[in-house]
């Protein structure tokens, strides 16, 4: 990867040589280790010891969740909160988990709406639960960086499940919760 880097380096009409850039590669081949390494993570793994049964089947809301995650389209970054909830109906998931699993999906090469979609289906298929709410809102540096479509560079995402797509009161009731800051 540090050649690729190195090649980029200098297709951009700049010298690697040079003293600041020397090292550049091996940093960025880190960082762009570390901001994928979601790829790499076992998802059982992080949750299946923190999977609990209980009795207890009100909303359980973990909200202003700081995610950063890289465009696919462009590679640049897209970050901001995520706002998850679910309904349980036999099983919880230890709640310092929930931001772990948004940071697996959020360190891969993403689209906003695929990952609000993996984690909501990722709660769903681990504890079955009666419903699943996923909001994402988002700045994206591709667009705000570029100069393009400024007004839509804040970017709200959802995915509802089970109750929260059925029934209105209980969306309803998430939305007031997690107050969006845009809308
Ligand atoms: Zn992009």
């Amino acid at each position: 990867m540090q050649d690729l880097v190195r090649n980029l380096l200098v297709a951009l009409g700049e010298d690697p040589t040079r003293e600041g850039l020397v090292n550049t590669p091996k940093r960025v081949e880190k960082a762009l280790k570390f901001l994928t390494s979601g790829y790499d993570a076992d998802i059982d793994q992080v949750l299946n010891k923190a999977l609990f049964t209980v009795d207890y089947s009100e909303m359980v809301i973990v909200k202003d969740i700081d995610f950063y995650s890289l465009c696919e389209h462009h590679l640049l970054p897209f970050f901001g909160k995520c706002h998850v909830a679910y309904i349980p109906r036999t099983k919880v998931i230890g709640l310092s988990k929930i931001p772990r699993l948004v940071d697996i999906f959020a360190r891969r090469l993403q689209v906003q709406e695929r990952l609000t979609n993996q984690i909501a289906e990722t709660i769903r298929d681990k504890i079955d639960p009666l419903g699943v709410a996923v909001v994402m809102e988002a700045t994206h540096l591709c667009m705000s960086m570029r100069g393009v479509e400024k007004q839509r560079s804040f970017a709200v995402t959802s995915a509802m499940l089970g109750a929260f797509r059925e029934r209105d009161r209980t969306r309803t009731e998430f939305l007031e919760l997690i107050r969006l800051r845009h809308n």
